[in-house]
């Protein structure tokens, strides 16, 4: 790690952390250290340190600003590539954005609504970068981040350079196609320009939805399952099963949202897997639906998640 650690500063602007605490980068505030950290200053550094860091056969995790992630206690092995503090440009162009994977979700919504342009404004709120975003086809109040989506750059596994179009990758509920491994670096989107006022009331619809419902004064990860149908929302199946409020150690199943499970105090990434699998197997028990985690886990070990 040493030797890496070496080569990766020598050869670009990078700044490298070793055993840097994961729980300063999500937004639940829980994660033991990533074996190296490291916060590429732009886009031919991430590329450069992708590429030593494969040569090095390291573990290489990519993440954006950490707000829908649960990160082990033990931290993660190899290397951590984050990406929140670089790729930061954004263009306006006529109707079309384009916008690189570092660009906090909400500055490119914020964008768009400035310039009248109809498309984002129902993910006014939700945090996290523009690739993450894309990962995880982040959505609220009936918008998706794809829905107006033209293209999208990444560097793929084998450390290509490649663009997809819309049509080359799948979006779902909470999903994408992208191939395992691959770091996304920017996209393109294509937006309809319309009335101020309307994508302004449409905004604060979303926006005053969220304060609303959501714990949004302790830290989370946002919903933490998919909801199994647009009938049987996790929320209420797991409010349902008589858990809202349930503690283990310092994670708590959320009073307002049960879909949310926060953080009351120095929560451990264990005690947020126990309230996981508690809530997932009692609703299995109670209604005999499955429920499957949107949060990403990153960093546990294989008999830790099975019944995940
Ligand atoms: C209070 C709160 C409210 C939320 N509300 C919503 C909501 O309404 N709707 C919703 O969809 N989500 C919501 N979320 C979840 C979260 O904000 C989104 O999933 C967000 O898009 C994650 O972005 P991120 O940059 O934080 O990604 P991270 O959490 O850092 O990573 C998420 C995944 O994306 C991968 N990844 C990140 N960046 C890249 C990249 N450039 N290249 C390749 N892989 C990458 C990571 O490896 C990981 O698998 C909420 C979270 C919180 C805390």
């Amino acid at each position: 790690m040493q030797q890496l650690k070496e080569y990766i500063i020598n050869d670009t602007n990078s700044t490298v952390l070793v055993d840097e605490l994961m729980k300063k980068h999500t937004t639940y505030g829980i994660g033991g250290p990533a074996e190296m950290f490291v916060l590429p200053s732009n886009k031919e550094d991430l590329i450069r340190v992708f590429e030593i860091s494969r040569e090095a056969n390291q573990e290489i995790n990519v993440i954006g600003s950490g707000s829908n992630l649960l990160v082990s206690d033990n931290g993660i092995k190899g290397v951590v590539i984050c990406i929140k503090d670089c790729l930061k440009n954004l263009e306006v162009n006529n109707n079309k954005i384009y916008a690189e994977c570092g660009v906090m979700l909400g500055k490119l919504v914020r964008e768009s609504i400035k310039n009248n342009l109809k498309g984002l404004e129902n993910l006014v709120g939700v945090p996290g970068t523009l690739g993450g975003a894309l990962i995880m086809n982040a959505g609220a109040w009936g918008g998706e981040v794809s829905n107006c989506l033209k293209s999208v750059e990444l560097l793929d596994p084998d450390n290509q350079l490649v663009t997809l179009l819309k049509s080359e990758i799948d979006f779902g509920y909470r999903s994408s196609s992208f191939r395992n491994g691959s770091i996304l670096l920017s996209a393109i989107f294509d937006l309809t320009l319309s009335d101020e006022n309307l994508i302004k009331d449409q905004s604060q619809i979303a926006q005053s939805g969220r304060k609303d419902t959501q714990p949004l004064n302790y830290r989370s990860a946002g919903s933490v399952f998919k909801n199994p149908s647009k009938d049987n929302p996790a929320g209420m199946l797991i409010d349902k099963a008589g858990l809202k409020g349930l503690t283990i150690g310092q994670a708590q199943i959320s009073e307002k949202h049960a879909n949310f499970f926060v953080n009351v105090g120095d929560a451990k990434a264990e005690e947020m897997l126990a309230l996981i699998k508690k809530a997932k197997s009692t609703v299995k028990d109670k209604f005999d639906i499955e429920m499957n985690l949107e949060v990403k886990l990153m960093g546990f070990e294989e008999r830790e998640i099975e019944s995940l």
